[in-house]
């Protein structure tokens, strides 16, 4: 209590988040420095889902093609049907899906019909098989039937012309559903994005090795490809590179050559061996390093020669944190997608108390479940250090907590935004 009311007086927290960038300043400037790809390839349908379209798709047939029946059944003419009472129906012949009677419908007559099955000329209603009384060539059928019932459309699903994707669209299994329905078997997309990563570090080592007085395993490596593989971009992993300015400068150089984007993590702090920072404001241009966020606040975002740096912080959990808010917005949009960006939230009552202090945005680490329908309850997943990877990995979503809030109290509304589809 006594140390929380020392951590409140008035002034403190402003002073140090003095010149910081607020999440939100941050994710819109990254998203302003950012720009879509515009090389394209005709892919066939089956390579296409997870890709973005990038031509508007107008359907060059009406879908479904042909007028034809909902149900199996009988195909009449409205016109023809009893108000009330029995009617009975010569049945001249049948059409079955893909093999439509082709004769027109006469007065008085009904054509057995399939479901799919195309109407007959003059046909346009169908009654179905469960409500009439089938007799040899002969139907009985009875009264309170409506005209156009059991009847699909010629077009109604999708009519020629008709524009049925804008570009910008994430293919999904059904949108390669209906470009196949269209008759469609290639499709337009934007080229994969490339996206290069590299560790910082004079600590590091990759699985495999022995580590040594000091040394640590190199996990952010493995957190960052887990993270990208969940969106279709082209990975390259340049490895660990070690805390010297020349190695830094060149590795920044190949990382350029090879991708649009570029991720590393480590070395953007102020440290003696904190070489990021001074590489991308050396080599090209730097927009930011610093956002008033808890965990993750030293980012730097800028471009080399058109390609896009982001330098994490080493810490694992910030490493993901600043991913996920910062750099998977951005590559979604420089892969082309015009959709939502951003990950969705929820509201939930907080089980756990969750402990904070004012000044910075928080995305404290949380295990949220479902309670009773659209009700949620959240708690902590555990210690919220910034390098305690144990408790991202128990939990299932963010939960955010901005600058001015303080502790929670459990009970409490806090926002939550679910991240276990996405990463
Ligand atoms: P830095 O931002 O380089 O000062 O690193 C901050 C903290 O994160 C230090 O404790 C590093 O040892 C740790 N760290 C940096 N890079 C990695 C990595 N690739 N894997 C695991 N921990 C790391
Ligand atoms: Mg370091």
């Amino acid at each position: 209590m006594h140390n929380n009311e020392i951590e409140r007086q008035p002034g403190c927290e402003d002073e140090l988040n003095t010149g910081l960038l607020t999440v939100a300043q941050a994710q819109a400037l990254i998203l302003e420095g950012v720009t879509p790809v515009t090389a394209t390839e005709s892919l066939p349908l089956r390579d296409a889902p997870g890709r973005v379209l990038a031509e508007a798709i107008v359907s060059p047939i009406d879908v479904p093609a042909h007028t034809n029946s909902a149900m199996d059944g009988y195909a009449v003419r409205a016109t023809d049907l009893p108000e009330e009472g029995v009617q009975e129906f010569p049945v001249p012949g049948t059409s079955w899906a893909g093999r439509p009677w082709l004769t027109p419908i006469a007065p008085g007559q009904a054509v057995q019909i399939m479901t799919g099955g195309m109407l007959p000329e003059g046909a346009d209603t169908v009654v179905m098989q469960e409500h009439v009384e089938r007799d040899g060539d002969t139907v009985r059928i009875g009264s309170g039937h409506c005209r156009g019932q059991n009847v699909r459309m010629a077009g109604e699903d999708l009519a020629t012309g008709q524009q049925v994707f804008t570009a910008g669209k994430q293919l999904t299994a059904a949108d390669i559903g209906v470009l196949a329905s269209l008759g469609l078997g290639k499709v337009s997309v934007y080229r994969r994005l490339k996206v290069a990563f590299f560790s910082t570090g004079d600590e590091l080592r990759s699985v495999g090795q022995t580590l040594g007085p000091g040394e640590i395993y190199d996990s952010n490596r493995y957190t960052l490809y887990g993270m990208l593989k969940k969106l279709d971009v082209e990975i390259i992993d340049m490895g660990v590179v070690r805390d010297r300015r020349e190695l830094i400068e060149q590795a920044f150089h190949d990382a350029a050559a090879a991708a649009d984007v570029v991720i590393t993590s480590g070395g953007v702090s102020v440290g003696e061996a904190d070489f990021v920072k001074e590489t991308l404001e050396r080599l090209g241009n730097m927009s930011f390093w610093k956002i008033a966020m808890k965990p993750g606040r030293p980012v730097t975002f800028g471009h080399i020669n058109g390609v896009v740096f982001f330098g994490l912080p080493g810490n694992p959990v910030s490493v993901m944190v600043t991913y996920f808010q910062f750099v998977r917005p951005a590559l979604l949009k420089m892969a082309g997608e015009t959709g939502a960006l951003g990950a969705f939230t929820l509201l939930a009552r907080a089980s756990s108390a969750l402990r904070k202090r004012p000044g910075r945005y928080e995305f404290q680490r949380g295990v949220l479940e479902q309670t009773a329908p659209g009700e949620f309850s959240v708690r902590s997943a555990g210690a919220q250090g910034s390098g305690i990877l144990r408790s991202m990995s128990e939990a299932n979503c963010f939960i955010l907590l901005d600058p001015d809030r303080t502790s929670v109290n459990v009970g409490e509304q806090v926002e939550v935004q679910p991240f276990q589809n996405f990463i």
